[in-house]
């Protein structure tokens, strides 16, 4: 019987999911036994070029620079990085509302109950009772553009946050190329112009460059971008759109000058909603990027432009570029042995910053069931079923945003208030009107306090709370928030103004 082990896989691109794939890939092998090693190469165009945005990203990026054994403070120096505690969120739900998304809990349990449920109990007794948002550490710090990574010690109010990363797109895909060239990936440049396939069953066999060259493989992981050159092109695995419940297809995008002290450097990412879109705004070193997320239908792309542009705060550094897409996941993202990982896989717009998340997702996935040549079918179906609970519970927190608005002032608005929603989402907002309760998976990229920041962010207040809560003493609760307010603004206070950490402690490297 013939070996079935992989001996070589072919990585299909060279963007941010080319190499987030290949970088935890060679530091895998790295470590495996001589002859246990599958040979990886990743091919990349001169003549394509790769999308070059996707700046913010989610808290679990740190665990994947861990694994890669990168350094916190290297990783933000080579990237023009900043740091991230969350998303403020400005005319969303209503025009003139603003909240904040912030990375973490609001604090350990009490008695068993997280002090978010404590606070609704309260709110509904207590006159004067300072915003659920006061007893989030990471929208506490982000009002004051405080940074420090939380301290480690016993869970507290003053430490139960989380931060994750803005960083220039080109630099982290230069960043993770050399860190995996250097540990055996051999990078091909070369354009794909062709797809073989196996006769006997219809794998990928090999693939075909433009100046002749042939690279055969066992293992394709399609990183192509939207052009999807071989889960589609050679697999013809579906798309499956979803533009009617997320309905923006275009985005301009443009950097501008950084602001200079004392303009802070924000530790967070802006997100303004408009009347077609919703413009971004993320902070870096050495410029900030923006863009504008529209739907096409509601505005002409020279408005768009002149809205993105209007809404810059510092002078922009180029003309804005522009971008298309359709929402949406492709049916199976792993067909025979082709896996999708990026944007051939499938793309949700960026307000949440979710897509470098779920290329993430997919190479942990991918590394959990590596398979053998035979890519065997349940293997296959396991991975894909995964993977689709995770585009879909994504896809659903991201149409919360759209679909709890008071906004009827444009199309657009008038559009999200009467569109349709997955009955996942539809049976979230009503579990949470009429109980306060959140309903989230563990593996779930957006946990119970992001359903509650922003359900209570877009105005939705429950009609009731955990009844548990009720159990304790009223008096002793009030005088516990106080002290944890008081803690958790002291702690803010005390800390370096997010600019200044960075020189300190990433550019004094
Ligand atoms: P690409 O960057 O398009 O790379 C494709 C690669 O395939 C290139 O190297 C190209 O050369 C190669 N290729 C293609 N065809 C061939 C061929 N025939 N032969 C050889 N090579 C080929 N994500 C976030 O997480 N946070 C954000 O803030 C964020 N903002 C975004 C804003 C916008 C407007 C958009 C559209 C996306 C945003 N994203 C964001 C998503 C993010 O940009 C992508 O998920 C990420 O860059 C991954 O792209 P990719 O590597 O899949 O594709």
């Amino acid at each position: 019987m013939t070996d079935p082990s992989l001996k070589k896989i072919v990585i299909v691109g060279g963007g941010t999911a080319g190499w987030m794939t290949a970088a935890p890939l060679a530091r895998l092998f790295e470590r495996a036994a001589e002859g246990g090693r599958p040979e990886v190469v990743l091919i990349e165009s001169p003549d394509i070029g790769t999308i070059g945005v996707g700046e913010a990203t989610l808290p679990p990026i740190r665990a994947y620079n861990r694994t890669l054994g990168l350094d916190g403070a290297d990783f933000v120096r080579k990237t023009q990085g900043s740091f991230k505690l969350g998303i403020e969120f400005r005319d969303w739900g209503s025009v003139g509302n603003r909240f904040f998304h912030g990375f973490g809990d609001f604090g350990p349990p009490i008695d068993g109950r997280s002090p978010w449920q404590h606070w609704l109990r309260l709110q509904r007794k207590v006159a004067g009772l300072p915003t659920y948002e006061d007893w989030s550490m990471s929208t506490v710090m982000s009002r004051r553009n405080r940074f420090t990574p939380p301290a480690d010690g016993p869970p507290s109010a003053a430490n139960a946050y989380s931060f994750a990363y803005h960083f220039d797109a080109g630099l982290y895909a230069a960043y993770l190329r050399d860190y995996s060239v250097q540990r055996g990936t051999q990078r091909v440049e070369g354009t794909i112009v062709d797809v073989e396939l196996r006769p006997e069953d219809g794998f990928v066999a090999a693939v075909k460059l433009k100046d002749g060259r042939r690279i055969e493989g066992d293992l394709f992981i399609d990183c192509s971008g939207f052009r999807a050159l071989l889960i589609e092109g050679a697999m013809k695995s579906p798309f499956e759109d979803w533009s009617a419940l997320l309905p923006c297809n275009s985005a301009l995008a443009v950097p501008s000058e950084r602001l200079s002290p004392p303009s802070p450097l924000t530790p967070y990412t802006t997100s303004t909603a408009k009347a077609a879109g919703w413009q971004w705004r993320i902070p870096l070193q050495h410029r900030t990027g923006n863009g504008h997320v529209y739907c096409s239908g509601f505005i002409s792309d020279d408005e768009a432009a002149a809205t993105l542009l209007a809404g810059l705060d510092s002078k922009a550094l180029d003309t804005p570029r522009q971008l298309r897409f359709t929402t949406g996941r492709r049916k199976a993202g792993w067909v025979k042995n082709v896996v999708a990982i990026g944007l051939s896989g499938g793309f949700l717009e960026p307000l949440e910053s979710t897509s470098i998340q779920l290329i993430m997702d997919g190479v942990g996935r991918l590394i959990q069931f590596m398979p053998d040549r035979h890519c065997k079918p349940h293997l296959v179906a396991e991975f894909n079923r995964l993977m689709g609970q995770q585009y879909e519970s994504t896809r659903d927190f991201i149409a919360l945003h759209y679909k709890l608005t008071d906004r009827r002032d444009s199309e657009l608005w008038r559009y999200c208030a009467a569109m349709p929603v997955s009955d996942n989402l539809a049976h979230q907002i009503e579990l949470f009107r009429t109980t306060g309760r959140v309903a989230v998976l563990d593996r779930d990229s957006f946990q119970e306090p992001s359903w509650v920041s922003l359900f209570m962010g877009l105005g939705l207040r429950p009609e009731a709370y955990d009844p548990f809560v009720d159990h304790v003493d009223e008096a002793t609760l009030v005088h516990h928030f106080a002290r944890l307010r008081q803690a958790i603004h002291e702690t803010a206070a005390g800390m370096p103004d997010h600019g200044d950490y960075i020189t300190r402690h990433v550019k004094a490297l």
